[in-house]
């Protein structure tokens, strides 16, 4: 077979930056305001509006939203949090920053999302909260760890990095936990490079957010340089540096007029590969859960390694030579070093986390890919696919 390469390089990820976005972030640089100021507020609302949520607070990234999340519900030492073991590493660190346990549980092989049956059993005098990640920007089952968390008076804080825009049984995410925490990094479904948001009806945990993200200073901060701004403040806690710039603000909000058409885009693309996929033995399409619709933020593939005589390394550089840039989601935290030698956790502990986080491959998809750039994608997995199936 005569395999097409590609002459330039795919991305795996790139945000969606035209000129208008350019001519925002020029106007605030043009200001003279750069850090947290009007646009910040502006971006806020917007966003507070957009999920239909009462309280949305700007950070510098979802990191900085989770610890200030959990420092709000007032986690302390030796408290335990339950996650998934299949998250990136900033779902877990946040818990460590309090010298408390993050307690790792399984997930469901399908949606690679915490498994709220396995989430009871984790829980001891100690828990105080559990963090359920929305892997590639589909809900986790929502209600079902509610009901648990209900149960045993936890608080449920939602990593929401991937889930921008995302529904659950209708409702959107940010409206539905107790808090959520949103990303703007560079590669999330809405970029400013780097920032997060808060999101809340709790006017409670709004305030101590407000006020921790920017030094545990009692009110607006931000203001004292501003004409409205008084010189006179109270440190009431020792607080954080996590407040958002208006430069990565005025970005915010443009990405935030392209968030439907751009997710727009990420459902064609997935739908394109889903078809494309469905037929091959050694490839597993993502599902969808009736519960819960997807934002695409990743398309995440796994492979059938029995089906085929390369194991994933060797799939993953192969797609590299043909030019397409590939990654992998996660490896999962039991198996990280640190994790390991702190927490003693083994892969049997984890048997579905274990094997998903060794065949899976995330493939490009955002809104800037071409249809030639689908194409592409599509015939380098497949021609590797049928060269090397078993
Ligand atoms: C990207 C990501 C984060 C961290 O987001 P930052 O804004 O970079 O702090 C947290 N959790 C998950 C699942 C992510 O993918």
């Amino acid at each position: 077979m005569a395999t097409h390469i590609r002459e330039s390089f795919l991305p795996f990820a790139l945000p969606d930056i035209d000129q208008r976005e350019v001519n925002a972030v020029s106007e605030v640089v043009a200001s003279g305001w750069l850090t947290t100021g009007a646009k910040t507020v502006e971006f806020e609302r917007r966003f507070a509006e957009r999920i239909g949520v009462k309280h949305a607070i700007a950070v510098n990234s979802a990191t900085a939203a989770m610890h200030l999340a959990l420092e709000a519900i007032g986690v302390r030492t030796d408290d335990e949090v339950i996650t998934s073991t299949f998250t990136f590493a900033a779902t877990a660190e946040v818990v460590r920053y309090f010298n408390a346990k993050p307690v790792l549980v399984d997930i469901q092989p399908d949606t690679f999302n915490l498994d709220p049956t396995l989430v009871e059993t984790a829980i001891t005098p100690r828990t105080k909260a559990i963090i359920p990640v929305h892997v590639a920007g589909q809900s986790a089952d929502l209600d079902a760890i509610q009901t648990i968390a209900d149960k045993y008076g936890l608080n449920v804080i939602d990593d929401a990095a991937h889930a921008l825009p995302t529904q659950y049984k209708g409702h959107t995410i940010g409206t539905i936990s107790d808090l959520t925490a949103f990303s703007f990094y560079a590669t999330k479904t809405l970029a400013t490079g780097e920032g997060g948001m808060i999101t809340t009806n709790n006017d409670e945990w709004a305030d101590r957010c407000r006020i921790m993200r920017l030094h545990g200073i009692s009110k607006d901060a931000w203001k004292r340089y501003s004409s409205e701004g008084s010189w006179q403040y109270d440190i009431i806690a020792p607080g954080f540096k996590y407040n958002l710039t208006d430069m990565a603000s005025a970005l915010g909000l443009v990405q935030l007029d392209k968030l439907d058409t751009m997710m727009a885009r990420r459902r064609d693309i997935a739908h394109t590969y889903d078809m494309a996929f469905s037929n091959h033995p050694a490839l597993e399409k993502p599902i969808c859960t009736e519960y819960s619709d997807h934002a695409y933020h990743l398309y995440i593939l796994k492979l059938k390694l029995d089906a085929l005589t390369i194991d994933r390394a060797t799939f993953i550089q192969t797609l590299r030579n043909r030019n397409i840039g590939v990654s992998v989601h996660w490896i999962p935290l039991h198996m990280h070093p640190y994790y390991v030698q702190t927490y003693d956790y083994r892969p049997e502990d984890y048997p579905i986390a274990s094997d998903i986080g060794m065949r899976v491959i995330s493939l490009p998809i955002y809104s800037k890919m071409v249809d030639m750039d689908i194409e592409d994608v599509i015939s380098a997995v497949l021609d590797i696919a049928y060269q090397h199936a078993q």
